[in-house]
C-alpha cells in the first residue's frame, strides 16, 4: 500500500516523500483513514510502530482543510504525553510532515524558562504537543486556553498512568470542549486504562497492532561493555569485519559524531556523520553516499536519523547508549526491516549501566552480553550493581587483561554469533 491511497492531501505527501517514507506502517493504514473520517480512535500501540505519524498526518491535514485564510492561529489540537523527549520527537513529527502545510505547532515541557514558550503561544499556533505539568502551569497563568481544541490526542496513556500523572491528565480533560475529536493511544490495556479510555472517547474504532517488541525480537542485539577511552577502538575492531558491508552508528552528540567519523577515517573505514549542525545539502549528501554504498559507515545523531530509511541495513552501532529507551527501540529498528535480518551493537559504559536497565525494561528482555572483545571494561563496578547483572558474563566483575588488537573475534568471524 502507498500512502496516497489514503487519500492524503498533496502537501504531506510531498513531506513524506521527503522524509523517504515510501508506505504506511500498519498503524497508519488503519488509523490515518478513521481519523480523516472524523471518529474517535482507540489505539493499542507502542513506540517504534509508528504511531506518531498515524495522528500527526490526518490531524495536520484536517487542520489545513479547515483553516481560513488570514484567521489568526488558534490553538486546535493538542498532544498530551508524559515526557519532555517524546514531546520533542512529536513537534519534530509534525513539522516535517507539515512543512508544506502552514500549519504551526509549538511544544511545551517543564524545566526550561517558561518565556520562550509563552511568546509562542502569543504569537498564535495550531498545535501544542505538551507534557501535563507544563502544560497546566501555563493555562493556570493564563498563557493558554483549551476552549478550541478540536482535536485531542492522548500519547502512551498507559506511561502517563505509571508516572503518576493521572490527576494532571483529568484536570486537563476538564478543560476541553465536549464537542472534539478524541484519539488515544496506548502501548498496553490495562483496566484502569480501559477505563480512562471510555471516559474520554465517544464510540471510538480500535486499532491494534503487533507490539514493537515482535520488530525488536527479531533483530540480533548485543552489549558489549567497554571503557569510554576505548569506545571509538572497538569500533574500528568491530568494523573489522568485513562482513559488515554498511552500518549506521549512533553517538548521542554531535561533536561524537563528527569525532568518530573523524577517527574511522583516519582507520581507512569511509565515514561520513551527519547531524544538525550540518547543512540539509551536506546531510543529503552524506546520506546519499551510504545509500549508494559509496560510505560505509554513517555516524548520526538521533535528531539528524529521523527519517532515515535505508533498504538492507543490516548494522546499527551504538557507540553510545541513548537516555531515553524508546530511542533505542527507534534506533535498532533501522535495520530488520520488511522481514530482512538485523544486528545490533551497542557499547555500554560503567556510566550508561541505568540506561541499559531501562532499555531492558522497555524492551522486556536482556540483551545478550558479548565479552569475548579486546576492550573490556577494567573499571570496577560497585558490587550491587555487579551482583544485579550476574546472568551477564564477566561484566560485572574485575575484567580480563585487555587481549590486544589481536584479541577477540578471529578475521572473518561474525561478532556476536556465538551468542
Ligand atoms: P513512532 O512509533 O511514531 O515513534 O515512529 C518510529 C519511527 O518510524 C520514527 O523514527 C519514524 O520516523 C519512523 N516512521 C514512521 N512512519 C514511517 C513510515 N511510514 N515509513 C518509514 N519510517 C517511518
Amino acid at each position: 500500500m502507498q500512502f496516497d491511497s489514503l487519500d492524503i492531501i498533496d502537501p504531506i505527501l510531498k513531506a513524506l516523500n521527503e522524509e523517504g517514507y515510501s508506505s504506511p506502517t500498519p498503524v497508519q493504514a488503519e488509523s490515518i483513514p478513521i481519523v480523516l473520517a472524523g471518529e474517535d480512535l482507540l489505539a493499542c500501540a507502542q513506540t517504534g510502530t509508528g504511531k506518531t505519524a498515524a495522528f500527526a498526518i490526518p490531524i495536520l491535514q484536517r487542520l489545513y482543510e479547515s483553516h481560513v485564510h488570514g484567521e489568526k492561529r488558534r490553538v486546535k489540537s493538542l498532544v498530551l504525553t508524559p515526557t519532555r523527549e517524546l514531546a520533542v520527537q512529536i513537534g519534530e513529527s509534525f513539522t516535517a510532515y507539515g512543512r508544506h502545510t502552514g500549519i504551526s505547532n509549538t511544544v511545551l515541557f517543564g524545566g526550561v524558562n517558561q518565556n520562550p514558550q509563552t511568546a509562542r503561544l502569543l504569537r498564535g499556533v495550531d498545535i501544542v504537543v505538551a507534557t501535563p505539568g507544563r502544560l497546566l502551569d501555563l493555562m493556570g497563568q493564563g498563557h493558554l486556553h483549551l476552549r478550541d481544541i478540536e482535536y485531542f490526542v492522548l500519547d502512551e496513556a498507559d506511561r502517563m498512568l505509571d508516572m503518576g500523572f493521572m490527576h494532571e491528565v483529568k484536570k486537563i480533560l476538564a478543560a476541553l470542549p465536549a464537542k472534539r475529536q478524541s484519539l488515544f493511544f496506548s502501548a498496553t490495556m490495562p483496566p484502569e486504562i480501559v477505563k480512562l479510555s471510555a471516559s474520554i472517547l465517544h464510540k471510538p474504532r480500535k486499532v491494534s497492532v503487533t507490539p514493537v517488541s515482535s520488530t525488536v525480537e527479531i533483530i540480533n542485539q548485543n552489549i558489549l561493555f567497554v571503557d569510554k577511552s576505548n569506545k571509538n577502538s572497538l569500533l574500528v575492531h568491530l568494523l573489522q569485519d568485513t562482513t559488515i558491508r554498511n552500518a549506521l552508528v549512533f553517538t548521542r552528540t554531535k561533536h561524537g559524531a563528527d569525532k568518530v567519523a573523524k577517527f574511522l577515517l583516519h582507520h581507512d573505514i569511509k565515514a561520513e556523520a551527519i547531524h544538525g549542525n550540518k547543512s540539509q545539502n551536506a546531510r543529503q549528501r552524506a546520506l546519499n553516499n551510504f545509500k549508494a554504498q559509496k560510505t560505509r559507515v554513517l555516524v548520526a545523531t538521533d535528531i539528524a536519523a529521523r527519517g532515515i530509511d535505508v533498504d538492507e541495513l543490516e548494522y546499527v552501532i551504538n557507540v553510545d547508549l541513548p537516555e531515553v529507551p524508546e530511542t533505542y527501540v527507534h534506533r535498532i529498528g533501522r535495520t530488520g526491516r520488511a522481514g530482512a535480518s538485523g544486528t545490533a551493537y551497542s557499547f555500554c559504559t560503567a556510566d550508561e549501566k541505568a540506561f541499559l536497565r531501562d532499555i531492558e525494561m522497555l524492551i522486556a528482555r536482556t540483551i545478550p552480553v558479548i565479552d569475548a572483545h579486546p576492550f573490556p571494561m577494567l573499571i570496577q563496578q560497585p558490587e550491587a550493581e555487579a551482583s544485579s547483572r550476574k546472568p551477564r558474563g564477566n561484566s560485572g566483575h574485575p575484567a580480563p587483561k585487555p587481549q590486544g588488537k589481536t584479541g577477540g573475534w578471529g578475521r572473518g568471524r561474525r561478532p556476536g554469533k556465538s551468542h
